[in-house]
C-alpha cells in the first residue's frame, strides 16, 4: 500500500456471505467454452462493508422460491447470513444494488429502511427495449424490476450516473458490459483500496485470462471493465470477483463459527497460479 494514497477515512471491514451455489458447464462461464465440459461451480454472494460509522450492504441475493424456480442450491437466506455477522437487515440504511439481475436484487422487501443505490443506466436497461429479447431479459425478474420502480416512486432509490461516493471510503463506479448499468464498489480498508467487481467479472479467470462471460449486454464494455477494476484497486489481487468459489478458499472465515459461510475480504488473499502479475 502506498502511504501517500492513504486517506483519513475509517477503514471498512468487508465480508462475502455465500448463500447459494450451482454446478455449471464451461460454456456457461466463458464465451466459446466447451458445452460438454463441466465448469467451475457458481457461488452466490452478498457483501457487507462495515466501518466504525457506517454499515452498507452490497446486493440482496435471491430467496428460496427463486432458487427453486431456477434450480440453484439454496444454502441460507442472505438476510440470515447478515444476522450471523451481527447485522439486522431491517435496520440497514444503505444498500448498493450492483445491478438488477435476480441473484443480486431479490429480498429487498426485507430491508424496509434501506435506500437503494442504483445506476440510472441499469433502470433504463431493465425497463427498456432490450428486455423484449430473451438473451438480455433472462436474468431479470419482472416483478423485482417493478418493485424497484415502486421504490423509485416511494423516494427510496438514489440514482447515480457513473462514479459516486456513498460514504467516505466507499464509492460506486459504472462498469457496464454484463448489463448496461452494472456498477462495481470501491472500498477503503486496512489493506488499502479493495474492489468488489460483482458481475464485472464473475470468476477470476474472466478478468485474468480475458475470457468474457456469456451473459453480456456489450462485450467491449465488459473487456474495458476489467482494466477499470484493476485501476480502482491498489493491486489486481484486491479485485474480488462476483461468483467465484475460489473466494471461499482464498480468504479466511469471518469467524471460526462461519467456516464455509462468510469470509473476510479485507485481508491479503492466498495466492494461486491463476493470478497475473501485471
Ligand atoms: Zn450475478
Amino acid at each position: 500500500m502506498n502511504p501517500a494514497k492513504t486517506p483519513e477515512f475509517f477503514p471498512f471491514e468487508v465480508h462475502a456471505i455465500k448463500y447459494a451455489t450451482v454446478a455449471r458447464r464451461q460454456s456457461e462461464n466463458f464465451i466459446g467454452g466447451d458445452p460438454h465440459e463441466a465448469g467451475e461451480r457458481m457461488d452466490y454472494f452478498v457483501w457487507l462493508a462495515r466501518s466504525a460509522e457506517r454499515t452498507i450492504v452490497i446486493d440482496t441475493g435471491f430467496n428460496e422460491a427463486a432458487a427453486r424456480r431456477r434450480r440453484r442450491d439454496f444454502l441460507r437466506s442472505p438476510v440470515d447470513g447478515l444476522k450471523l455477522l451481527g447485522v439486522d437487515a431491517a435496520s440497514v440504511e444503505d444498500v448498493v444494488i450492483t445491478h438488477l439481475h435476480y441473484d443480486h436484487v431479490g429480498n429487498f422487501d426485507l430491508f424496509p429502511r434501506a435506500r437503494f443505490h442504483l445506476q440510472d443506466r441499469e433502470m433504463a436497461y431493465a425497463t427498456g427495449r432490450y428486455m423484449a429479447v430473451e438473451h438480455f431479459s433472462h436474468a431479470y425478474e419482472p416483478d423485482e424490476v417493478i418493485a424497484m420502480v415502486r421504490n423509485v416512486y416511494a423516494g427510496r432509490v438514489e440514482f447515480h450516473d457513473g462514479d459516486a461516493q456513498i460514504a467516505p471510503g466507499l464509492s460506486v463506479h459504472h462498469i457496464g458490459g454484463h448489463t448496461a448499468g452494472l456498477q462495481a464498489v470501491r472500498i477503503w480498508t486496512r489493506i488499502g483500496w479493495l474492489v468488489l467487481a460483482s458481475d464485472a467479472s464473475h470468476y477470476y479467470a474472466n478478468m485474468n485470462e480475458r475470457k468474457p462471460f456469456p451473459i453480456v449486454a456489450d462485450v467491449t464494455q465488459m473487456v474495458d471493465g476489467w482494466a477499470r477494476l484493476r485501476k480502482l484497486a491498489d493491486v489486481p489481487q484486491h479485485v474480488v470477483p462476483g461468483h467465484d468459489p475460489l473466494v471461499m478458499q482464498r480468504y479466511q472465515a469471518s469467524e471460526d463459527a462461519l467456516q464455509g459461510i462468510a469470509v473476510r475480504l479485507d485481508a491479503e488473499p492466498a495466492a494461486t497460479d491463476q493470478e497475473e502479475s501485471s
